[in-house]
């Protein structure tokens, strides 16, 4: 579904991504892990069209994306819970959905804001409050339910449970694999390096930009290396 090939990016002649060579099929989720600074949200934000591509390109569904603007790759269904977050937090929970929705036919509103609210009852409870006043949890599962509502077909979750209590990782992981069942492909940046090996299909380990891992699950459980050099775990 998603091809990257030699995939370098950057901020100005900075490079914070180099060479990234990594495919994604839909069903599937893939967790990209490594240190602060590693590349992982400069990844994400190269695929999505928000900072440039340097070198290499992005195919998804079999055309080459490298050059489209941000708002048509969103359109394609290529969607972005990005670092931060980044809400309205000025809006109604309702309207960040709403939002969210914009690119859709106003006649599928109803239909995918039941989906979200589906995935994420909590949101239901909260229609009216100010996206500023959520919890950090429901915060989250806003920001993944506004990319939801642009029907991706590939979703990309930055830092997914990044201060959230112990259970509301499980509820974001729980929607995780609900869309994965749903046929979406889903990739995946943690700080949260074993509850990503859990529920990853594939995996890649990013370090100062480069990849210095890649395989899939059952590679990954085999492979001692990946957890004490490259993950710090152990
Ligand atoms: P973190 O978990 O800390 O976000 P990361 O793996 O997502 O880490 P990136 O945020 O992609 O890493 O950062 C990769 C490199 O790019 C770092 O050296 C970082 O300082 C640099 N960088 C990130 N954003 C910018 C920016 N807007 N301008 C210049 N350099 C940046």
């Amino acid at each position: 579904m998603l091809e990257l090939k030699n995939l370098t990016c950057g901020y100005g002649t900075f490079e914070a991504v180099h060479d990234l060579s990594l495919a994604l099929q839909p069903g599937t989720i893939t967790a990209l892990l490594g240190a602060n600074g590693a590349g992982k949200s400069s990844t994400l934000m190269c695929i999505a069209g928000h900072i440039q591509l340097h070198g290499g390109s992005i195919m998804f569904e079999g055309r080459d994306i490298s050059t489209l603007p941000a708002h048509d790759r969103v359109r394609l269904g290529l969607a972005i819970s990005p670092e931060g977050r980044r809400l309205f937090k000025d809006l109604s929970v309702e309207d960040n959905l709403r939002v969210g929705g914009l690119i859709r036919p106003r006649s599928d509103y109803a239909h995918d804001r039941e989906q979200v609210l589906s995935l994420f009852p909590r949101l239901g409870e909260r229609l009216d409050s100010l996206a500023g006043n959520l919890s950090g949890g429901e915060q989250q599962m806003l920001a993944i339910g506004r990319a939801l509502m642009t029907r991706p077909k590939l979703i990309m979750i930055d830092e997914l449970s990044l201060g959230l209590m112990p259970k509301v990782i499980d509820l974001c992981y729980q929607a995780l694999h609900k869309l994965r069942e749903d046929g979406m492909a889903i990739l995946l940046v943690e700080q949260n390096t074993d509850r990503a090996l859990s529920v990853a299909d594939q995996v890649c380990v990013l370090e100062s930009g480069r990849t210095v891992w890649q395989g899939s699950a059952q590679e990954a459980a085999r492979d001692p290396d990946l957890a004490s050099a490259y993950l710090g775990l152990h």
